[in-house]
């Protein structure tokens, strides 16, 4: 069996593969296989009798790919893999927690605070100590109690002379303090608190150090300090590490991931010499041309070298449209064509580099009746009417989880006002207990009643939830919470809002738990934990949407990178300063090295983004490709601004100055003109006739421009 599994390695990736029982690190571009190394990997030392799979942990970016990998190995082993730990950090963290919640001082039923329940925590608290959120924004204070926590530093050990870090160090402590007593637990609190218990319990840290035999990372260069100590301190000193990485793909510096873990990795593990994997097998030449010439602009790279003999394939292609409505046209035109020639829609994808830009090419996809998915963006679990009903679910496994109680206390209406449910937070806090705690003890007047009735509600859904099924505790809550009823009266989005009920019902049903007993909180679990990544209709042939971000480490048969401008990609945010400006050519990067056959570089010359209108040049990401590298698409007729809706392919896809060159309000095709403030440039393409004729220009210094005659003062040269 292993002969099979070791077949169409090339040498380095076997060596990697059948590397003795001691640490590596395998440092490589992407597309080189080290995916498929760690995973062949996992079933080689199986398949070789080495470890058991109770010997094995390994760390994948997303939930999304422990999933593939697990099917994968069931495939290439004949074992029951139960007892192996592949997960994310957080997912890995959740399940240690769950074992040892004693010892980790929560209760057997803690849930998880996903970023926007966090950010409400947060609020609340600062609104129980009067604090401003003008003088401290709650997004503020978020960022640095994950900082801190990312650096494994409780607020206890820090200190500040200025009054302000003080007040944040304070509300740290408080903020931890909040979580403690309602038993729930933030995403950067989930490694923390693994971390510490590890390290605070010798017990603990023996059995699992000498439970696994081998720790196998993916993506490795962007784990953080804390996940590098956590890592550090199970693997011990027998354990053997086996690390996979690309220090040009690193994307989360922003977040506090530290390629410096690469170094410390060969000092720490004793490796001598990073195992390299150099032949791409994922893209044709001219891609990975791109891609190569792109990252060069970067320095302190570890430097690698990236060939395939795949062979040139075809140029990329950039469209570069008057808008960004045309664009998305663009966009989903190409992916019609695409289908029509028999490509698979789910082998598309389409990237960007803020989520805000998936709106408008959407509402396109929406208006072609296109299917599409998207990954991360309007997560199923985090709409709204599913949030309502899983906040009735945390309820009925645990009423202390304050939270989850002030989400729904009077959702649906049940006229329990403000002024009540601030008297039951005055309550909780004078006398330390949960906010459950404050309404059952309830008091006399028309306000206790209101309580008493939620209270029995809470308690009724608790009893009978007892002796339900998971699909049918969830069924029952939409139903008797009321919120069946709010959302049927609701008729403008109420539709919509029940489908997504039922649709929860639906995944509950298909829900399998790890213990038939602690389904409840094991999907609630999931639920926080995989926010997004399974909302796709299973089966469906979709195009795929997503960020740039959550594109990595997948590939595809054409990818379109969208939104090329400056400010937008390279964001705004990042584009000032040499190491912003590099993450954000990394993630280029990523985006570009994501495609097998096809690569489409798409802009626009005008952009409605949070409510306003910009005009944007083009990022500078695109000249960074050699122009011998790309072929320029042009829009055949006019653009879709004034163009009725045609279905015949609008898109030229000829290099430009080819061919005839028919006049254009005097100008001619490949032209040299001057314009006063973009400068020199060569006419391109052109639409319309008569008086209103546009051309399209390529400026020397600002790319790609379309330009309306009746406006643009241009001169020959
Ligand atoms: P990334 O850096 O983007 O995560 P990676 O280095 O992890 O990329 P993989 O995803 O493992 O690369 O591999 C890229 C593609 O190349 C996959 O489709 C994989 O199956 C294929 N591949 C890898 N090695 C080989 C090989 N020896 N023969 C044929 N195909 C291979
Ligand atoms: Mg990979």
């Amino acid at each position: 069996m292993s002969t099979d599994l070791l077949a169409g390695l090339n040498p380095p990736q076997l060596s990697a593969v059948t590397w003795p029982a001691k640490s590596a690190l395998v440092l490589a571009g992407a597309g080189s296989g080290k995916t498929r190394v760690l995973t062949t990997r996992i079933a080689w030392l199986l398949g070789t009798g080495q470890v058991s799979p109770a010997g094995i942990l390994a760390v994948t970016f997303t939930n999304k790919a422990a999933r593939e990998m697990h099917t994968r190995l069931s495939a290439m082993v004949p074992y029951n893999l139960r007892g192996m730990w592949i997960g994310t950090f957080h997912g890995l963290c959740n399940r240690f927690l769950r074992a040892h919640w004693r010892d980790a001082g929560l209760p057997s039923t803690f849930q998880i605070l996903d970023s926007a329940d966090q950010l409400a925590a947060i609020k609340r608290l600062l609104k129980s100590l009067d604090v401003s959120d003008e003088k401290f924004p709650p997004k503020a204070v978020q960022g640095f109690i994950n900082g801190n926590k990312e650096n494994g530093n409780r607020a206890a050990v820090l200190s500040a002379h200025d009054p302000y870090t003080k007040k944040l160090i304070e509300l740290y402590a408080a903020y931890d303090a909040q979580c403690n007593r309602e038993g729930v637990v933030d995403f950067a609190e989930l490694l923390l608190r693994s971390y510490e218990l590890l390290s605070r319990n010798a017990a603990l840290r023996e059995h699992y150090q000498s439970r696994f035999r081998h720790i196998l990372v993916d993506e490795f260069q962007d784990t953080n300090r804390l996940q590098y100590a956590w890592l550090k301190l199970l693997a011990g000193s027998e354990a053997a590490i086996f690390a996979v990485g690309d220090d040009d793909q690193s994307i989360y510096a922003f977040r506090g991931a530290e390629v410096g873990n690469m170094r410390s990795l060969l000092n720490d593990f004793g490796v001598s010499e990073p195992i390299r994997l150099e032949q791409n097998y994922r893209s044709v030449g001219n891609i990975l041309a791109a891609a190569n010439a792109l990252i060069e602009h970067n320095d302190g790279r570890l430097g690698k070298n990236l060939w395939t003999d795949a062979g040139e394939g075809e140029p990329i292609r950039l469209f570069d449209a008057p808008s960004d409505t045309d664009e998305a046209v663009f966009i989903v035109d190409e992916v019609k064509a695409l289908a029509r020639e028999g490509w698979s829609l789910a082998d598309m994808a389409v990237l960007y580099r803020s989520n805000a830009q998936s709106r408008v090419l959407e509402h396109e996809l929406v208006r072609a009746g296109l299917p599409y998915r998207i990954y991360g963006g309007l997560r199923f679990f985090e709409r709204q009417e599913v949030k309502h009903a899983l906040a009735y679910l945390r309820l009925t496994a645990n009423p202390d989880d304050d939270n989850a109680l002030l989400r729904v206390i009077n959702v649906p209406a049940r006229g329990i006002g403000a002024r009540t449910v601030e008297n039951l937070q005055l309550a909780s806090r004078e006398q330390g207990i949960s906010l459950w705690q404050a309404a059952c003890a309830g008091g006399g007047g028309r306000a206790a009643a209101k309580l008493g009735e939620f209270v029995r509600l809470i308690e009724s859904l608790r009893q009978r939830a007892e002796t339900l099924t998971l699909a049918e505790t969830v069924s029952l809550i939409v139903d008797d919470s009321g919120l069946r009823a709010m959302y049927e009266a609701d008729r403008k989005e109420g539709e919509e809002r029940l489908e997504n009920l039922d649709e929860l019902v639906n995944a509950a049903a298909g829900f399998f738990p790890d213990d038939a007993d602690n389904a409840v909180v094991e999907f609630l679990t999931a639920a926080s934990l995989e926010a997004g990544e399974h909302q796709a209709e299973a089966g469906e042939d979709a195009l795929q949407l997503m960020t740039v971000h959550a594109a990595k480490g997948l590939e595809f048969d054409a990818v379109f990178v969208t939104g090329l401008e400056e400010g937008l990609f390279p964001h705004e945010n990042s584009m000032n300063d040499t190491k912003g400006l590099q993450e954000e050519r990394r993630l280029m990067y990523v985006a570009v090295t994501r495609a097998r056959k096809r690569l489409y570089l798409t802009c626009a010359q005008s952009r409605m983004l949070h409510g306003l209108s910009r005009y944007p040049i083009r990022s500078r990401f695109v000249d960074e490709i050699p122009v011998k590298l790309l072929r320029i698409l042009s829009a055949r007729s006019k653009p879709v601004m004034s163009r009725p809706g045609s279905e015949k392919a609008p898109w030229l896809a000829d290099s430009p100055g080819m061919g005839h060159a028919p006049s254009l309000g005097g100008f001619r095709l490949g032209q040299q003109v001057v314009h006063p403030k973009f400068g020199a440039g060569v006419i391109v393409t052109g639409d319309g006739s008569g008086s209103e004729v546009r051309l399209q220009i390529n400026f020397a210094e600002h790319g790609l421009k379309w330009l309306d005659l009746r406006y643009a003062k241009l001169e020959t040269v």
